[in-house]
């Protein structure tokens, strides 16, 4: 036995949620070849088949690109301060991707582990996120390679699996639960497991390698067409770097938290004028490293949901992927 909902049934709650003054987030058609997550300004305009992963994540629905922390006024000798109340309105991420809800539990760890970050948590629990699992993969994903899959529904309230006419509805938290109540038929059928992608590497080898040749003459070989141009990890839903800058005139101004990139040349230059990384092939190995070694040391998990945003938004086709099969490559030539 399973619970399903039909495609017209799915948008007609989706209707529902944005008659209640919901936000609605789905994929959206842009354009023929541009298909991007987005507020849907209604139901028709979910897009759920036709493309294997919207060009950027879901993370900006939860860590904005910008966004001020607080304001502050020059009043005489003395200085004002003013909170930024985070915008939490309630919001529903209707077909996310099984690597980007996957990403959210990854979040919420980063983003709670020695501060709990008032703008992240309010809009992360303002947030329901209902999953929509994968027909079909292209070259780039390897959910599989790194303990994900097709219907994976780690960080999901509801995971939708496409069958016949529908979706089977899956629920596994109240939130998940709560939303689709008295919406879902039961049924005899169960939606058939997509198969998902191959493997693509071992984890354990990688990370050896990664352990034992931090000055690895590979990383000059594999980043010699890297732009530095951060769309990888801006297009990334586990990247979760930020800069804070003050922005304002002589009379007052506001505290921003901007998202960053480690690929930046100007990321970890100090004032001093060093730089700790000042090539790119040290800066994409810590993007690598860091994915890979140093956050599963601490986290133990993987900073990575396999979902191939870096290597197909990528100007020169490189990402982790690329990466990690010309570093087995390399492994490969050494013997
Ligand atoms: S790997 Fe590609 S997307 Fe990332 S910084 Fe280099 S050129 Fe840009
Ligand atoms: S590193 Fe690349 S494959 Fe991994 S989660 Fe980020 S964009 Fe997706």
């Amino acid at each position: 036995m399973s619970q399903t909902i039909s495609i017209d049934a799915l948008k007609q709650l989706v209707s529902e949620w944005i008659a209640q003054g919901k936000r609605a987030i789905g994929p959206t058609r842009i354009k023929d070849d541009l298909v991007l997550y987005a507020p849907l300004a209604d139901a028709g305009a979910l897009t759920l088949d036709g493309f294997v992963h919207p060009a950027n994540s879901i993370k900006e629905f939860l860590f904005p690109r910008t966004e001020p922390i607080y304001t502050y006024q020059f009043k005489g000798q003395a200085i004002e301060l003013g909170d930024s109340v985070p915008n939490a309105v309630e919001q529903i991420i209707v077909g996310a991707r099984p690597c980007d809800a996957a990403s959210v539990a990854i979040l919420d760890h980063v983003f709670n582990w020695d501060f709990a970050d008032a703008f992240y948590n309010a809009r992360r629990q303002a947030t329901t996120i209902v999953a929509l699992g994968c027909a079909t993969y292209d070259d780039q994903c390897f959910c599989t390679s790194v303990g994900l899959g097709p219907v994976a529904e780690k960080g999901a309230d509801a995971l939708l699996i496409p069958m016949d006419g529908g979706f089977e509805v899956r629920c596994m938290t109240p939130k998940g639960k709560a939303l689709f109540a008295g919406k879902t038929q039961s049924s005899d059928k169960t939606a058939p497991t997509p198969a998902g992608p191959d493997a693509k590497f071992d984890l354990a080898e990688i990370r050896a390698r990664l352990s034992g040749n931090y000055e690895d003459p590979a990383w000059r070989e594999i980043v010699l067409r890297c732009l530095g141009c951060g769309a990888c990890a801006y297009t990334c839903p586990t990247c979760h770097c930020f800069d804070i800058v003050d922005e304002g005139t002589a009379m007052g101004g506001a505290r921003i938290k901007n998202w960053d990139s480690c690929q930046f040349g100007q990321f970890t230059m100090h004032a001093s004028g060093h730089n700790p990384r000042a090539t790119q092939g040290q800066r994409q190995r810590q993007r690598i490293q860091h994915k890979f070694r140093i956050y599963p040391e601490k986290f133990n998990e993987i900073l990575c949901t396999g979902c191939g945003n870096c290597t197909r938004n990528c100007p020169v086709g490189l990402g982790v992927l690329n990466t990690l099969e010309q570093l087995r490559a390399f492994m490969v030539l050494e013997g």
